[in-house]
């Protein structure tokens, strides 16, 4: 029998060790910062060039190495931070399972320079692909910098994952924040291809947050704190109003350490019940302190999530904490937690005497009436000329209604002379006169699936669905994903032709944004300006805003631009395609009219047209279905 099983060189198992701890250039910076922090540093600074992946460096003033150490380090299992097994239960350093520094040079080129307090000269020790190339004395301050260039250089599969700068540079952001929040005491930097992005000098925990995320995030904070014997919790959730689609301020630390953790946050979304509309998060920055011999930290490479001891308690106390704060800081409606918000009268209304309710009956109104259909509404040469697009200027009647049949004048000489009274006259009437020359067009298909235009045969349902009869049958549509469907349509288009018509603001707005949001409406600049917007970045903090779309209105468009930023978030973030895509996805649905908005009858009609105008009318930009065709057949199946 031959032998066929062989231990790995160290350089390949350090190279395979590397795909655990190093996934992209943010992860080199946690482990960095990390070894930084653990070293006792003042003093941090991490400079970055092409999103970390020509170089991540860190700058450190903690204790620096020893000549041996600084060899020693980059061996696998080589840590000062623990000793025995015991060690594993009590640990207060942020590494301690010493692989980080052989994984990233297993995996790079790295120079490292290292002095100690004790000695004169420092080293200087340079290390590629786990070679140890050069090993100097050196003239260097006390601490420690340590350079990783090129990573992935000798893994190209690798390197070629990487994504974009701005994408690899989020990452790196997110890292720094995560490290830098929770350790105020410590002065951090943090420098971009030469730029400085953050300088951030020590401070206290809140003051860390109002460094990071901006001053005006000051006054949402809502201070948490909880003592029990068995663990400390101190910190701050967001108020309620500014809870956000996306999942960007929420951070847990225990022991010092971020953490990601499902329950924990559940405890907190469960905190805010009652506060917070579905599927938006709420924000929160939350330190807790337990006896390390309570949880095990070392279930995951890179120690993100980590094990309690009991769970359930923790969960228990941390929910009651967060709602004590929010009713004490009145937050909370403390009296009555069952309180509907759309009961209260604002001060203003008290005062205005209570308006006499309008209500008009269509007496002739019968939705189940089925008319002669006229042919498909569908014409492949048109266009619809309607001038809707947001919700808002959609509730707006439109000043030419007759407009709205455009598509039918189109081709009808006889239209063009009628005034628009004779003309609702006779849709009212479902004369067929006014489709004649369309009638011998696009029979098949559409024929069944094309509602009929009439103005009597499309209804409202439950607020939500428009339901209209076909030759063969109802046709159920949703009335919010079809207006996705429309906008998003129309704004790829004006993304492919870059012709998206913008109107000037009288007087440019300006938005307030944290920073970490600027940055990410930096990477989003071209695309919003091929969608009409104008503005630019005036402060690390401000977003000045002087041309807007023409379909957007002026008091939308804080809302517009947080929504986007939300799905743009959540979206995965791919080629120059893939993003224009996600922009238009986030502008249609936050642009497009909701579930519960009431749509007057010819807003009804013109949202169906446009509909059947689009390419892909089948479905939402989402995937989902936008319409459903009820065939009288499944109908006579019921009547059996
Ligand atoms: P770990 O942090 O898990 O111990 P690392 O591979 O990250 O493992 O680091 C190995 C060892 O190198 C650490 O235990 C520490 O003694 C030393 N070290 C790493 N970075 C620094 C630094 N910036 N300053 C001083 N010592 C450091
Ligand atoms: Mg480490």
């Amino acid at each position: 029998m031959t032998q066929i099983i062989k231990r790995l060189e160290a350089h390949v198992a350090n190279q395979i060790a590397a795909g655990e701890v190093v996934q992209r250039p943010a992860s080199l910076v946690k482990e960095l910062l990390e070894n930084a922090v653990d070293a006792g540093a003042t003093e941090i600074a991490l400079h970055i060039k092409e999103g970390g992946k020509l170089l991540v460096q860190v700058i450190d003033n903690g204790v620096g190495m020893s000549a041996q150490d600084a060899v020693l380090c980059f061996e696998r299992h080589a840590t000062s931070k623990l000793q025995t097994a015991e060690d594993l239960f009590k640990i207060q350093t942020k590494g301690f399972r010493g692989e980080a520094l052989a994984s990233i040079a297993a995996i790079a080129q790295v120079v490292m320079k290292t002095r100690t307090q004790e000695s004169e000269l420092g080293r200087e020790i340079h290390i590629a692909a786990g070679k140890l190339e050069e090993n100097i004395e050196v003239v260097t301050p006390v601490g420690t910098s340590f350079a990783v260039n090129n990573l992935f250089y000798n893994i190209p599969a690798r390197r070629n994952f990487l994504k974009s700068k701005q994408v690899e540079q989020r990452h790196i952001t997110d890292e720094f924040h995560r490290l830098a929040l929770v350790h105020p005491g410590i002065k951090f930097s943090f420098f971009a291809d030469g730029a400085p992005l953050f300088v951030l000098p020590s401070t206290s925990f809140n003051q860390r947050i109002v460094q990071i995320f901006g001053k005006k995030i000051q006054d949402k904070l809502v201070p948490v704190k909880e003592e029990t014997p068995q663990l400390k919790i101190s910190g701050f959730v967001l108020k309620p109003e500014s809870a956000k689609k996306s999942k960007g301020t929420q951070f847990f630390f225990v022991n010092q350490r971020f953490i990601k953790s499902n329950s924990l946050h559940f405890a907190v979304v469960n905190a805010f019940e009652g506060l917070i509309a579905n599927g938006v998060h709420p924000g929160y920055f939350l330190q807790i302190e337990v006896d390390p011999q309570t949880i095990d930290i070392n279930i995951h490479p890179t120690k993100t999530e980590i094990k309690f001891e009991d769970e359930h308690t923790l969960y228990a106390i941390l929910r009651s904490a967060i709602k004590h704060s929010l009713g004490q800081f009145n937050v909370a409606p403390v009296l009555d937690f069952e309180r509907d918000p759309n009961l209260d009268n604002s001060y203003d209304t008290l005062k205005k005497p209570a308006p006499i309710p309008h209500i008009s009956v269509d007496a002739s109104f019968n939705p189940f009436e089925i008319q002669e259909t006229p042919n498909s509404l569908k014409q492949s040469s048109h266009k619809p000329q309607s001038s809707y697009a947001s919700k808002n200027t959609f509730y707006q009647k439109p000043s030419s209604w007759e407009s709205l049949y455009s598509n039918i004048a189109h081709d009808s000489n006889e239209m063009n002379v009628l005034e628009p009274s004779d003309a609702f006259n006779k849709l009212s009437q479902g004369s067929n006169d006014l489709y004649a020359e369309e009638s011998h067009m696009q029979a098949g298909f559409f024929d069944a699936q094309m509602p009929s235009k009439s103005t009597h045969n499309c209804f409202q349902l439950g607020r939500k669905y428009l339901v209209s009869s076909t030759k063969s049958g109802l046709l159920v549509i949703h009335q919010s994903r079809a207006h996705q469907r429309v906008l998003y349509e129309r704004f790829l288009t004006n993304f492919t032709h870059q012709e998206a018509a913008s109107q000037q603001l009288l007087f440019p707005k300006e938005l307030s944004f944290t920073i970490p949001e600027i940055m990410r409406l930096k990477e989003l600049m071209s695309p919003l300006h091929s969608l009409g917007f104008n503005m630019e970045i005036k402060d690390n903090q401000t977003l000045s805003i002087s041309g807007i779309p023409i379909v957007l209105q002026e008091k939308d468009v804080s809302q517009v631009i947080q929504d986007f930023l939300s799905t743009y978030e959540a979206g995965h973030l791919g080629d120059h395609f893939s993003q224009t895509d996600i922009l238009a996805k986030a502008l249609a649905k936050s642009m497009a009219i909701k579930t519960g908005d009431v749509l007057e009858l010819p807003e009804q009609l013109n949202l169906i047209d446009e509909l059947f105008a689009c390419k892909e009318f089948l479905t939402s930009p989402f995937g989902k279905s936008v319409m459903t065709n009820l065939q009288q057949t499944d109908l006579d199946l019921k009547f059996l």
